[in-house]
This record gives structure tokens, C-alpha cells and sequence, in this order.
């Protein structure tokens, strides 16, 4: 039993790789001689679904659905049906998907997602020519979008973008390219982003907006973000704004930045604190004291 599973994974990791180099190179080609024994113990499993006849005992098989395709539901087919539908002339044309789900194969997604850090455009451009899904997601749930922001490769972004991928399109987090993109301080791929409509007051799943996704102390962003229509007020789920967070973190900069540009002195979070409040518990003195000279003024 555990020989056979190693055959069966030994396999897939061949198919795997030798996909790789079919497509490199067209020429090449290897007989496989994977003999399983004895006849496949569920019976849901009996039937091919790319040659669609049973399979009979003494019959090449593979758990194509799990080792090939990391399906949910697992699909056995024979070995030769799913060789010739992974390297069969029509892989020129089509992705070699899963032949129920549609899931592109392990492979076909890691090749992709390399070629995306690498900024190889020719190879994203094949994938994309052949059917593959422009909004493809690696195993963190990153779009190619997300990974080309992440790799810094603005020819990616290009692409992806104008062969219209989802631009806000977020990761488990919740959080959108465009974030990704200002907190790594990419402007050329932040200003692509913007002129092809992501939400600059886009939130992740905690309320985080864009505007915190600037770096720390970052005021040249900050300024960047607000001519782009950011809004200076927003809050995360907890009630909190990047001014409370600035007083929080003693930037006195961002602080009397974000002041300059009326950010709101009296806004409170879900607890009731202000900025006020934030800058104190934190013994940031100095910019307290500031806070709550324009917080008195401003309520008389
Ligand atoms: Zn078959
Ligand atoms: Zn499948």
C-alpha cells in the first residue's frame, strides 16, 4: 500500500516536472511504466473522465484530482488519458486544467506564479493566451496581481491590469495590491493601480485603509495618498485613525501633517479615546500636549 502511494506520488512529481520541460521543449518525450495491482478498492473511482471507460484491474491509474490538480474532490484516470491531456497537441491551445474542475494543475499554477516574480512577461502572456485565469491565486490567496505588486515588476502589474484582473481583487487578509503596492513604496505601481480605478479607501478585513498601509512616518505618501482622494478620517474597526495611530506611535511629523490638513482632533474610537488619549498612554508628552490644546480650542 505505502509502495504504491509512493508510485502514485513519484508519478504525479514527474508528470509535474516533465510538464515543465514540455514546455520548454516540444521534443521531448518518455514512456512511462507504472503497473499498479490488483483492481481500485472505491468504486466511484472506476471511471475515467477524460476517456470516460471504466477503469479495469491491471490498469494504469493515478489520483489525478489530488496529486495533479489539488482538487477537493479526488478523480483516478488512467495514466496514459492524463499524459496525453496534459502534453497532447491541444495543451498549445488550452491550460492543462483539471479535465471536471477546470483547476489548472499544480504545476501550470507554480510555473505561472515563478514567472510572475521573475517578471518573465512572455510566459504570463502564454498563460494568460491559454486560457489560464488572469485572477489565478497562489496558495496565500494572492492574485498574480498581488504577487507582481509584491515582486515590484511593473511590466506584471501592466499587464495583469489591462488584461482586466480584478485590481482590488484582496488577499486573506483583506488586504488589496494597492495597499501592498503604498506600503512597499512602489509610486509607478501605485499610480498604474489608481489610473486603472482601485479604491484608494479600500479596507482590509480589520479597517486597516490605505493610507495605514503608508510606512511609518512616511508624510511624502500620506500627502501622495490625499491628493488621490484618501480620506483622512477613516477609521479601522476599532474606531481608530491614522491620527490616533500617529499619536500612538509618537510621529510627531505625520502628527502635525495630518493636523495641517484638518484631520479630525475629536474623533473617538469604539472605547471613547481620542487621539488625545493615545498620544498620552503611550507617554508621547509632547504631542499630546498639542492634541489637546486644538482639542479645547475646538470644542469651546
Ligand atoms: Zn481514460
Ligand atoms: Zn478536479
Amino acid at each position: 500500500m505505502i509502495e504504491k502511494a509512493c508510485l502514485i506520488l513519484s508519478f504525479a512529481l514527474f508528470v509535474s516536472v516533465y510538464s515543465a520541460f514540455a514546455m520548454q521543449d516540444e521534443g521531448a518525450s518518455s514512456v512511462i511504466n507504472f503497473l499498479p495491482e490488483g483492481p481500485l478498492e472505491n468504486e466511484s473511482y472506476q471511471r475515467c473522465p477524460i476517456c470516460l471507460n471504466s477503469i479495469v484491474p491491471g490498469e494504469d491509474y493515478i489520483a489525478a484530482g489530488k496529486d495533479v490538480f489539488n482538487c477537493s474532490v479526488d478523480h483516478v484516470c488512467h495514466v496514459e488519458c492524463l499524459r496525453a491531456w496534459l502534453e497532447g497537441p491541444a495543451v498549445k491551445e488550452h491550460i492543462g486544467t483539471c479535465p471536471l474542475c477546470k483547476k489548472i494543475s499544480i504545476n501550470e499554477r507554480l510555473l505561472v506564479m515563478q514567472a510572475v516574480d521573475d517578471g518573465d512577461l512572455r510566459k504570463v502572456w502564454s498563460f494568460i493566451e491559454r486560457g489560464g485565469n488572469v485572477d489565478e491565486r497562489d496558495d496565500v490567496e494572492r492574485t498574480l496581481l498581488m504577487r507582481a505588486v509584491c515582486a515590484e515588476k511593473f511590466n506584471i502589474v501592466k499587464c495583469m491590469c489591462d488584461c482586466n484582473a480584478q485590481v482590488d481583487a484582496p488577499d486573506k487578509r483583506g488586504a488589496t495590491p494597492l495597499m501592498l503596492g503604498v506600503h512597499q513604496r512602489h509610486y509607478d505601481i501605485i499610480n498604474y493601480l489608481l489610473v486603472c480605478s482601485a479604491d484608494v479607501n479600500a479596507r482590509d478585513f480589520r479597517g486597516h485603509s490605505v493610507l495605514m498601509y503608508s510606512p511609518i512616518g512616511d508624510v511624502t505618501m500620506i500627502d501622495f495618498l490625499l491628493a488621490q482622494g484618501a480620506n483622512i478620517n477613516m477609521c479601522d474597526n476599532t474606531g481608530a485613525t491614522l491620527l490616533m495611530l500617529a499619536a500612538k506611535q509618537g510621529e510627531r511629523r505625520v502628527v502635525r501633517f495630518l493636523l495641517s490638513r484638518k484631520a479630525d482632533v475629536r474623533a473617538h474610537d469604539v472605547r471613547g479615546w481620542t487621539a488625545v488619549d493615545y498620544a498620552r498612554c503611550n507617554r508621547h508628552e509632547k504631542i499630546a500636549r498639542r492634541l489637546a490644546a486644538l482639542f479645547y480650542k475646538i470644542k469651546d
